[in-house]
Formats: structure tokens, sequence, C-alpha cells
């Protein structure tokens, strides 16, 4: 079944924001959102009863000032905060960072091509502008990892990123799962990284639905080519179900 025919209003609808929603970009903060796609959201969550949600590894921050004015329920961090859909803000707790803030920082003063981004209870290290560090940055990060309780590494599309270990997007989902109004619905998530395999287990061990977005290895039962791929299939969603549901 298509993902436009298994939308349904007892649907759940998850979705990751880099590489899933809006095309990557050179520069994390240089994404562009496509004109619509805000809009096609809002109404996406209306046609749901409020349960669709973004997961990503950004910070919410950085996801309210991409959707404004659209205030969606939001994992960040990949779970290491998560604003629910009553609003309130639930924070895993977090682990000392100065092995890998250390290692991270000791990287971009050599390799000024590297970027260091530091998030609530994580450090990450982008190597998009240098793929020829990946090596190097991953074993710096292993390394720091290694001295700091807590942490895990997590390998992204170019980026490693040390993380609270309980945090994962498979989680995240699960916690939005216990709750209004996602509890009892049929979960769908939609991803593109390597980041975002845990939710696809998470989604189909309760019976829904994993789709990977692009090329590589994944769990998930369905695939589309591209963020510009899915654009397309939630216009076509609002336009056959949405937009009838408001008339
Ligand atoms: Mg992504």
């Amino acid at each position: 079944m298509n993902f436009v025919d298994f939308l349904c209003p007892s649907c759940a609808l998850f979705l990751d924001f880099d590489g899933t929603l809006v095309d990557l970009a050179p520069q994390p903060e240089a994404v562009v959102v496509p004109k619509g796609l805000v809009a096609t959201l809002e109404a996406l969550s209306q046609y749901l009863g409020g349960a669709l949600a973004l997961i990503s590894g950004r910070p919410i921050e950085q996801i309210d000032a991409f959707m404004k004015p659209l205030q969606l329920p939001v994992a960040g961090v990949h779970g290491t905060e998560r604003r629910r859909a009553d609003g309130d803000m639930t924070l895993l707790s977090t682990h000392p960072l100065q092995a890998v803030e250390q290692a991270a920082l000791a990287l971009v003063a050599q390799h000024p091509q590297l970027r260091v981004e530091h998030k609530r209870g994580s450090v990450a290290v982008h190597y998009r502008q240098a793929p020829e560090l990946e090596c190097l940055c991953l074993r710096a990060m292993e390394a720091a990892v290694e001295d700091s309780p807590g942490l895990t590494l997590l390998r992204g599309k170019m980026v490693v990123e040390a993380k609270p270990g309980g945090a994962n997007k498979g989680h995240a989902i699960e916690a939005f799962m216990q709750e209004a109004p996602f509890a009892g619905r049929q979960p769908v998530f939609v991803g593109d990284d390597f980041t975002d395999e845990a939710g696809f287990a998470t989604v189909q061990r309760l019976q829904g639905l994993g789709i990977k977005v692009g090329e590589g290895p994944t769990v998930a039962q369905q695939r589309l080519a591209s963020p510009g791929a899915l654009r397309e299939l939630l216009q076509t969603a609002v336009a056959s179900k949405a937009g009838k549901a408001s008339v």
C-alpha cells in the first residue's frame, strides 16, 4: 500500500527534518524550507488530530525557527529534548561533555573546514566540507566517548555526534506513542539517515510503516527517492484528504 493510501485520520505521522522534509545543504543553517511546506504540515496536523511530530537531531529551537509560525510537537537532539503535543517539555538527563568538547575543539583547531555544533547534552562534528577527514573525526570522537560515561557515538550523514546513550529516535517516537493524541494510532515514520533506523524499527514493531528517503541500506519497508518526492506526496495527501475533511 502506498503512503497516501496508508495515511488515514487514525495514523500518527513522525517526520525527520534534514534530508527528509528539506534537502540537505552544505551547512546545516543553509537548508531552505520550500514555499508551502509549513502550510502543508499544518493542514496534515489538523487532518491527523494533532498527531504529527518532527523527530530531529537538531535542537527544537532550530526546528521552530524553520517552521515559524507553526509549533508542532518535536523531539530534538534525537529525543534528548521533547516538546509534547500539550506543549510541555520532557528533557532527558545529560552527562558531562568535557572530553568530547575538548576532542571536537582540537579537531576544528587543526582543520577549520570542520564544524562543531554544541547542543543540549551533545556535541556534533560535521565534516561535510572535508569528507576525507571522516576517519580522523570518528577516531577522535570515539576515544573521547570512551572517556565519557553515559555518552554514545552516533554517526549520521557527514556528521559524528556524541549524545546521551538513552536518546534515540526510536525511544522518542515510543514516548510520543504513550501520549495523546498519538496513543492508539498506527505510526508512520519517514527518515533518511542511519540515525533514523531506530525509528523505523520502532514504528514497524508497533504495526506501523517505516519509509526511507533516498539510497542506502535500511530496515524500512518502503522507500522514497528524495525529499522532493516526500513533499509531493504530503501535498497530494493534503489535497485528497485534508482538503476534503475541511469542506
Ligand atoms: Mg535526516
